[in-house]
């Protein structure tokens, strides 16, 4: 058996795993690269695997850098089916045709930018219509319960804890009667986060492909994360800006309004304070999340016993519409505008930044990952300028970050997650980090759970 390393090798994004076995071969995700220009490049490169070879897919979970390219893998030849959860089908519905939208998008800017209509960069990657046909091949999988999506394959997805629908993947191959045990996690979450169960700990593996975004890092023990919240929007309130909070369009944008409802149903906060959710996708799939309740954890049921549903707050605007977000742009105080994309690279959140960075009475509050060559990482890392629509900012605004929002384990949660393992597995192979995060921990797996490590190349096939 093989598995190819075809995304999310040494680098972040663009998960795209490959096994090749006796009896079939399938894929593990089917991610966009993000990031800057030389990374994105390789989400138009030619296919080093022949996608009508591929029998079936499995798809963790909805984010773009594990799902992105999944149209463009159909649109190449790719006729199986795609197992997932029911959440992430139903984000997928939303986020593949907006992802398609934004594909059309660039390509349609490149030929007026440059007049050339023959480049690559000219045809988008997909289009909407390209998504929607890749709709057809989901199909949904129970969690916890074995399923056979081929002969001589077992498969069983468990909670990852990531976002909602977020499954860690448990593959029994069959080759010659001999059985082989792989684990993917896709994205590790985090126990005691809003929403979401928390990650399932499982027995055993022969191999274990993890994730390692926070590898290197621990996220702040934050004993009240809320609180957290409540002081950054109380001081910029104070001081007259507005509060402007690029986030990811699926759970971050939730997990904030869940902090919201917390503050306001305890009266720590001003129930009549204006949130803006300025985000079509963030809105979208705020809908999904209102729908798949039977995801969620005890304490986001309980809080909606209570009367307190966590996304149902009495003061939020939904901006859907370009005209209402245009409408923001008149705000100069006293509204929390949450926005995406959550890397600050394209989308709305874009013109809270040209009107809010050179405003020192505002904050912008950074609450994910920031990927090396985005527009957020130039910001959190301290650039005093910054180019937006072609001219440069100066960034003036307070620029706060509450890592703690993270939905991914932190290097500690990793290492207890695969400690947590009855029998080791044979091998860990580390992925979906970026080089210092993938070297920290795979020196840690070795050292602290004397497990042997490899941390595979891009475009890396390593026979098990
Ligand atoms: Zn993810
Ligand atoms: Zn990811």
């Amino acid at each position: 058996m093989k598995i190819r390393f075809l995304g999310g090798a040494r680098t972040v994004t663009g998960s795209f795993f490959v096994v090749e076995a006796e009896n079939t071969t399938f894929a593990v995700d089917c991610g966009m690269f993000q990031g800057d220009e030389l990374i994105k490049e390789r989400n138009r490169a030619d296919y080093t695997i022949n996608p009508a070879a591929i029998d079936f897919l499995i798809l963790t979970h909805a984010h773009i850098d594990h799902s992105g390219l999944i149209p463009k893998l159909c649109k190449a030849g790719f006729k199986g089916k795609i197992y997932c959860s029911a959440a992430t089908k139903d984000l997928c519905e939303v986020m593949l045709p907006d992802s398609g939208s934004i594909q059309e998008f660039e390509a349609k800017t490149f030929s007026k930018e440059t007049g050339e209509s023959n480049q690559p960069a000219a045809k988008p990657i997909y289009t909407v219509d390209d998504a929607y046909r890749a709709l057809d091949h989901f199909q949904v999988l129970e969690l916890d319960q074995m399923q056979q999506p081929w002969q001589g394959v077992e498969l069983r997805f468990r909670e990852a804890g990531h976002i909602l629908g977020s499954c860690l993947v448990e593959l029994w191959v069959d080759e010659r009667g001999k059985k082989t045990k792989l684990v993917f996690s896709g994205d590790l979450g985090r126990p005691a986060q809003p929403f979401v169960k928390d990650p399932a700990n499982l027995d055993e593996a022969d191999y274990l492909v993890i994730e390692s975004t926070y590898g290197d890092d621990l996220h702040p023990e934050v004993a009240d994360r809320p609180e957290e919240l409540k002081k950054i929007i109380e001081r910029t309130m104070k001081q007259g800006g507005n509060l402007i909070i690029p986030s990811f369009a699926v759970e971050r944008t939730q997990d904030l309004l869940f902090d919201l409802t917390i503050l306001i149903s305890q009266d720590r906060l001003d129930p009549g304070i204006s949130i803006y959710i300025d985000s079509p996708l963030a809105i979208a799939a705020t809908e999904i999340f209102k729908k798949n309740i039977t995801f969620y954890d005890q304490e986001t049921k309980q809080l909606i016993r209570e009367g307190h549903h966590p996304l149902k707050l009495p003061n939020l605007k939904y901006s859907s519409s370009r005209a209402d977000s245009m409408k923001l742009n008149e705000v100069k105080t006293g509204a929390i505008i949450i926005s995406a994309s959550g890397m600050c690279d394209a989308g709305r959140i874009q013109y809270h930044l040209r009107n809010n960075l050179g405003r020192s009475e505002s904050t912008i509050l950074f609450v994910g990952y920031q990927a090396e060559g985005t527009l957020g990482r130039q910001i959190i890392d301290g650039a005093k300028s910054v180019e937006l629509f072609g001219k440069q900012i100066e960034v003036k605004a307070s620029i706060e970050k509450e890592l703690s929002y993270s939905a991914h384990a932190d290097q500690r949660e990793l290492l207890n997650w695969i400690g947590n393992f009855k029998s080791k597995p044979k091998k860990v192979f580390v992925v979906h980090g970026e080089e210092a995060a993938q070297q920290t921990i795979a020196k840690l797996i070795q050292a602290e759970l004397n497990i042997p490590v490899k941390i595979p190349d891009w475009l890396e096939a390593v026979e098990l």
